[in-house]
């Protein structure tokens, strides 16, 4: 009998990298391999056929315990500054099973999270912990949905052995879907290669794969540069739409291709505070919510740093050029939070108090304690606050502003809700409601909350029945912390 095919299509190019740029290796087999989620819907996307594979033989193959024909395992080495120290790291317990094409010739890294040691693994064990991977899984897909450029997750399985951090966990592997996973931290290791060439190799790789349009410029490397910038740029406002803190902005977690990536100590803001930070280890704050886009651009400049051989044989005169494109930064984001800002309260045109406007609703929200998301929400007429809080008098002088604001140009407050519809999401993933629907997975092998979740993270910007249940704050947050490499 004929059998069905899933339809792998495997055309692995970073292999032709240098070899220092990589380690060959298979993943480590794990004992027994249990399928915990699946994506069904994100393997159609990429022309995957899985409909006719059964749990068994999933957790088989996304456990690395039968390779697909035509992948080629390899672990990437890659360097970082990591809280501002430069380190060099690699891929300690990730391997990329091969690069997939969709029938458009897109291309996708296949990639094992948890899947053993390598030889970039340092002291550590190459594992993940089940919590931390259903974790990136929900919180990338939700990502996805709102809009929001990031790699994807295919699966989760079940390793059906240990992992010991300061308590035993169970492990477990994620696959993640990312157009590339090259980083800027890619390029500080190629920079500080003993071959010489390897630099010009990945940067010529890094054009081809992904700006195949400026391959043929006179200044391709200054090109790449301001697009990488300006990509950065999108993923920050972006974030700062929806109260996403990343928490761990290491060059080695910023991608060249703009996508948000390695999804460790994130989470999502309640109450409007620009010092939030969740990160366990990020005592000084230096990767919180305000200060996102100031260390986009510090890791701007390490990622210029080094494209400056390729900008000019004269390194004066390629640190000027590198300068100015780094210093469009400041304007090219206030820009671009600005017309999202506006975007987020409905307004048409480009009224000069338009930021004193937005400014004063951060700062009141910030001084009230209010919760970002809902606030927005309850301008749309989206969210039925159980508080007196919206009742505030400050409020209501500023509510009468913004009315005012939008009806001038003849404009109207049914156009004004079309277009925050569309940038103000009804559900976020709550940080309490993704802990409960993960305890519950964890402790009690009960999947039910997690795919609830999944569900209504579908369709973040429209109410669906269960919506309301999923616009809850916490009680209280003071204590809630994230954590690193789990
Ligand atoms: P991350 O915090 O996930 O960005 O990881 C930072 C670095 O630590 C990367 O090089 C990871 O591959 C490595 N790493 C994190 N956890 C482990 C682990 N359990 N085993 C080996 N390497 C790890
Ligand atoms: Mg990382």
């Amino acid at each position: 009998m004929l059998r069905k095919k899933i339809g792998w299509k495997f055309d692995n190019t970073y292999l032709n990298l240098s070899q220092s740029m990589l380690s060959k290796l298979n993943p480590t087999p794990v004992k027994t391999p249990e399928l915990v989620l699946f994506n069904h819907n994100l393997s159609k996307e990429i022309d995957l056929d899985f409909s006719h594979i059964d749990n068994e033989e999933l957790a088989l193959i996304f456990s690395g315990n039968k390779l697909p024909d035509g992948s080629e395992s390899i672990a990437q080495a890659y360097a970082g500054h990591q809280f501002g120290q430069f380190t060099v790291l690699g891929d300690g317990r990730a391997l990329t099973i091969g690069e997939h094409l969709d029938k458009n010739k897109n291309r996708y890294d296949i990639q094992f999270k948890g899947s053993g040691k390598t030889p970039y693994s340092r002291n550590a064990d190459g594992r993940a912990a089940l919590g931390p991977m259903l974790r990136e899984y929900i919180i990338s897909e939700a990502m996805h949905n709102l809009g929001v450029p990031t790699t994807r997750s295919l699966a989760v399985i079940k390793t059906g052995e240990d992992v010991i951090r300061e308590t035993i966990l169970k492990g477990a592997i994620l696959t993640r879907v990312a157009s590339s996973h090259i980083r800027v931290g890619t390029f500080q290791y190629a920079l500080i290669s003993k071959n010489k060439n390897d630099l010009k190799t990945l940067f010529d790789y890094t054009l081809k794969r992904h700006y195949p349009k400026i391959r043929k410029s006179l200044t391709p490397a200054k090109d790449l540069l301001k697009i990488v910038l300006e990509k950065q740029i999108n993923l920050i406002c972006n974030w700062m739409r929806i109260g996403f803190i990343h928490g761990v902005m290491n060059t080695d977690n910023m991608t060249i291709s703009g996508e948000t990536i390695d999804y460790g100590p994130c989470a999502f803001m309640n109450e409007y505070n620009p010092d939030t930070v969740f990160s366990s280890i990020d005592h000084q704050g230096r990767y919180s919510y305000f200060n996102q886009p100031r260390i986009a651009k510090w890791n701007l400049e390490r990622f210029a740093e080094c494209l400056l051989p390729l900008i000019n044989d004269d390194t004066k005169e390629a640190i000027k050029i590198a300068t100015e494109v780094l210093e469009e930064f400041p304007e090219k984001y206030k820009k671009n939070w600005l017309e999202m800002m506006r975007k987020k309260i409905g307004l048409f045109g480009d009224d000069p108090k338009d930021e004193q406007l937005i400014i004063e609703l951060l700062s009141w929200m910030e001084q009230n304690k209010v919760d970002y998301t809902n606030t927005f929400c309850y301008l749309m007429n989206e969210y039925k606050p159980k508080s007196e809080i919206y009742k505030e008098k400050q409020f209501i002088l500023w509510k009468k502003k913004w009315e005012d604001r939008i009806t001038l140009d003849h404009n109207s407050s049914k156009k004004s809700f079309k277009i925050m519809r569309k940038v103000n999401p009804l559900v976020i993933p709550r940080n309490h409601l993704v802990e409960e629907a993960l305890n519950l997975a964890i402790e009690k092998n009960n999947l039910n909350k997690v795919n609830k979740l999944l569900k209504v993270l579908e369709d973040p910007y429209n109410r669906i029945s269960m919506t309301i249940n999923y616009q809850s704050t916490p009680s209280s947050e003071e204590n809630y912390k994230t954590y690193c490499g789990t």
